[in-house]
C-alpha cells in the first residue's frame, strides 16, 4: 500500500540538479530515439559515460535513474513520440535519498543536503511508514517534493475475518454480516436533482445553463458525502478482510443490474472509498469476480437465472430463501475466500516500478 504526500518546498541546490538532471534525461530520450531502443542496458551503455563526463556532478546513483525512467517512459510510449514531460523531474530511491522525523536527505549536484520538512496534518499517520523514495517536480519555477509513504499489508489467515459487500439494485450496499444500507433517502434526493436538472435543460437559456453547473456540483458533493459516510461505517465493521466485486467489466454481466437513478459512478466510488480506508486501517480488499454473485444460492450452491425475483431469492433447488442482495453478499464473501490463498503469495516491492512522473508529454520536442 502506498501513498503519495506532496510538499512545498525551497532549495537552490535542487534547482540546479534539477536542470541537469532533466538535460541528462532528454539526452537518453534522444540516443533511445536514435538507436530505436527502450533497452536499459543499450541505453545504458550508449549514455551513462557521455553523461558523467558533460554532467560531473551529478551523482552516479541518480545517473542510473535517469537511464531507468527514461527506459520506462520509451517503452511506454512504445518510441512513437519523445516522451518528454511538461514538467522537469528527479526520481529518487533509497540510494539517493531518505526521509525519517521530518528531516529529508537527498543527494544534489552539490552534494548531499538536509532539510526538514513539516507533513501536512491529515499525512501525520503516515509518520510511521516506510519512505524510501520520492520525487522532485518543478511546476511553474515552484519546488515540489513528493514523499512515497509505503506499508505492508497484512496478510490474512483466519477465513472468519471475511465480509462480503454487495452493491446496487435495492440498496446501495448490504453486507455478508446482515446488514443493510438502503438508497431511500439517495433516491428521493437524487431524483429531486434529476427532476431540476431536466427542467433547466429544456430552458436553455444562459442563466439556466450557469445554474446546471451548479447543481451538478451540489449533486457530486451529495453522493460524494453518502459515499464517504456509508464506506467508514463499513470498514469500521470487525473484519481483516473485505470482499468487492470487481466492476470493471460488469456490463458483460447482465445478471447484476445497477440503480439507473443513481448511476454506476457512484458504486464505483463508494468501492474505491473502501479500499481506501480499508487499507488505511490495515485492513485488505479482495476484488471478485461478478459473474453468478445474484443468481447463486448461498446455501447448496446451485446457480439459475430464475432464482431471484426481484429483491427475494428462492432457490429452485434446495428451497432456500433469502433477501437477494444479502445472499449475493455471502456469494461475494466465500468467493473472497477461495480468492485467499493467491493473496497470501508476498508481492514485490513495485515502490520504485510505480512512481508516476508527470503524465503530460509534450510531443512538439
Ligand atoms: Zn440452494
Amino acid at each position: 500500500m502506498q501513498r503519495t504526500i506532496r510538499i512545498q518546498i525551497e532549495n537552490q541546490d535542487l534547482k540546479e540538479t534539477i536542470d541537469q538532471y532533466f538535460q541528462a534525461y532528454c539526452l537518453c530520450i534522444d540516443k533511445g530515439m536514435e538507436l530505436h531502443t527502450s533497452n536499459k542496458k543499450k541505453i545504458h551503455n550508449a549514455t551513462y559515460y557521455p553523461i558523467r563526463k558533460m554532467y560531473p556532478s551529478i551523482p552516479s546513483a541518480l545517473v542510473q535513474t535517469i537511464r531507468d525512467v527514461a527506459s520506462e517512459n520509451l517503452y511506454t510510449v512504445k518510441l512513437k513520440v519523445k516522451p518528454i514531460p511538461k514538467n522537469k523531474f528527479i526520481r529518487y530511491d533509497k540510494r539517493t535519498f531518505s526521509y525519517k522525523n521530518g528531516q529529508v536527505s537527498i543527494s544534489t549536484t552539490n552534494g548531499r543536503k538536509k532539510f526538514n520538512v513539516t507533513l501536512p496534518k491529515f499525512a501525520e499517520k503516515y509518520k510511521d511508514w516506510n519512505c524510501k523514495a520520492g520525487t522532485v517536480v518543478l511546476r511553474n519555477d515552484q519546488l515540489w517534493l513528493n514523499l512515497i509513504f509505503d506499508k505492508e499489508t497484512k496478510t490474512i489467515d483466519n477465513p472468519d475475518t471475511f465480509i462480503g459487500i454487495d452493491r446496487g439494485i435495492n440498496n446501495i450496499a448490504v453486507c455478508s454480516d446482515n446488514s443493510f444500507y438502503n438508497s431511500n433517502r439517495l433516491k428521493s434526493i437524487k431524483g429531486k436533482y434529476q427532476y431540476l436538472k431536466a427542467k433547466l435543460q429544456s430552458s436553455g437559456t444562459r442563466s439556466a445553463k450557469r445554474h446546471l453547473k451548479k447543481l451538478k456540483g451540489r449533486e457530486k458533493r451529495f453522493v460524494r458525502d453518502v459515499n464517504h459516510c456509508l464506506s467508514k461505517q463499513i470498514v469500521k465493521k470487525p473484519y481483516d478482510c473485505f470482499v468487492l466485486e470487481d466492476l470493471k467489466n460488469i456490463k458483460k454481466y447482465k445478471g447484476k443490474r445497477f440503480n439507473k437513478k443513481l448511476g454506476n459512478w457512484s458504486y464505483y466510488q463508494l468501492g474505491n472509498f473502501i479500499q481506501y480506508k480499508a487499507e488505511e486501517l490495515g485492513k485488505t480488499v479482495i476484488k471478485v469476480n461478478p459473474k453468478h454473485t445474484s443468481q447463486k444460492c448461498s446455501k447448496c450452491e446451485h446457480s439459475e437465472k430464475t432464482n431471484r425475483k426481484g429483491s427475494r431469492f428462492k432457490c429452485k433447488k434446495c428451497g432456500f430463501e433469502l433477501n437477494a442482495d444479502l445472499n449475493a453478499s455471502r456469494n461475494i464473501a466465500s468467493l473472497g475466500k477461495s480468492q485467499i490463498g493467491r493473496l497470501n503469495v508476498i508481492q514485490p516491492n513495485v515502490a520504485l516500478a510505480t512512481i508516476a512522473i508527470s503524465p503530460q508529454i509534450n510531443v512538439d520536442r
